[in-house]
């Protein structure tokens, strides 16, 4: 069924994109506003936290990089019109990075502006390695004015151990994940052994700085490793929140951290470009073709 579930993938990216929509629809949570806020309302009413974000990377136009900053402030008021429980991820070339370091900066200003009018909270994605020394310093800079900001580290990146270090001096909101990029070997690790051991040793090192981590993974090993360490550790729950991503199954785990007082949140993308991120997560677990594909007759 394996070998079946790749080639399916494989066959799905040749043919046109309305034909892989079925298969992207666990993944994203609509393409408007109105689509996304309310799957957003019913996540919170389970008691799940969410952070949303606005499917789209390596936006060629200056012109086009402004209008998604103008609509990741409409969602700012929409949530907070909405009363939602939840913030907002940005991918950065998705609002200027290849454009310009001074479009990116003026844009994320205005983002994070907004953020604080709505009393909100603004996560930089990581995208891949290109971009790393850029969005660190980018964080760096935004962190020194703004409390209501955080980013991503990612654990198969051989720098992220120096990244941390460098980052303590400020208090720092981390996303820890294992990384979604094709990396090359000389600077990413590549076996799961050491992502995840570079993975747990980044949780402890970010909490023995104090710092607010959030362990975004749907790794089941990983999470009860995690889980052990911080009752072990006693670990505040309010320096640490576990993440993973809409569509993705959990088999009923995350709702039980939920009972346990242990805070969980969702990310959520939406929007018309929804092609490229929903082929990623196929591509790295072709598995969810089954799953797709039992669900593709049934109605939401
Ligand atoms: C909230 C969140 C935010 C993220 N942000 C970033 C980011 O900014 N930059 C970045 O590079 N990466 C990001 N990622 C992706 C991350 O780096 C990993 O690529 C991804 O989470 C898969 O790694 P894993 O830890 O879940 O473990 P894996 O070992 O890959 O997966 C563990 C198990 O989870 C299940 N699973 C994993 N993915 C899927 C899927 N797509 N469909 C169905 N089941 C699946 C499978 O059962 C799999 O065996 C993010 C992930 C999450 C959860």
């Amino acid at each position: 069924m394996n070998y079946l579930n790749i080639l399916i993938t494989k066959i799905l990216k040749l043919l046109p994109k309305w034909f892989a929509k079925p298969f992207a629809k666990p993944y994203v949570a609509g393409e408007t506003i109105e689509e996304v806020t309310a799957k957003i309302k019913s996540l919170n009413g389970k008691g799940f936290l969410a952070t949303v974000d606005i499917l789209g990377e390596h936006t060629k136009s200056e012109r086009e990089a402004q209008r998604i900053t103008e609509q990741y402030c409409m969602l700012y008021d929409e949530i907070s019109r909405k009363n939602l429980e939840c913030s907002v991820s940005v991918k950065p070339s998705h609002i200027g990075l290849d454009i310009s370091t001074a479009l990116i900066m003026k844009n994320l200003s205005a983002i994070l502006d907004k953020a604080v009018n709505t009393n909100n909270f603004l996560r930089i994605d990581m995208e891949s390695s290109k971009s790393t020394d850029q969005t660190i310093q980018i964080y760096q800079y935004f962190r020194k004015k703004y409390s209501n900001i955080g980013t991503v580290l990612q654990s198969y990146l051989l720098r992220t151990q120096t990244d941390i270090d460098q980052l303590s001096e400020l208090e720092s909101n981390i996303r820890i994940c294992k990384g979604i990029y094709n990396e090359p070997q000389k600077i990413a690790f590549k076996s799961r052994d050491d992502i995840k051991n570079n993975y747990i040793l980044f949780a402890k090192k970010m909490a023995r700085n104090n710092h607010f981590c959030a362990y975004a993974t749907h790794d089941q090993e990983l999470i009860e490793d995690l889980l052990n360490w911080i009752s072990k550790e006693n670990i505040p729950k309010d320096l640490f929140e576990f993440q993973c991503l809409y569509g993705v199954p959990m088999q009923g785990r995350l709702e039980e951290l939920i009972k346990e007082g242990i805070k969980v949140r969702i990310y959520v993308p939406f929007g018309p470009d929804w092609y490229d991120y929903s082929m990623r997560r196929l591509n790295e677990n072709p598995k969810i073709i089954k799953y797709v594909l039992g669900n593709l007759f049934k109605n939401d």
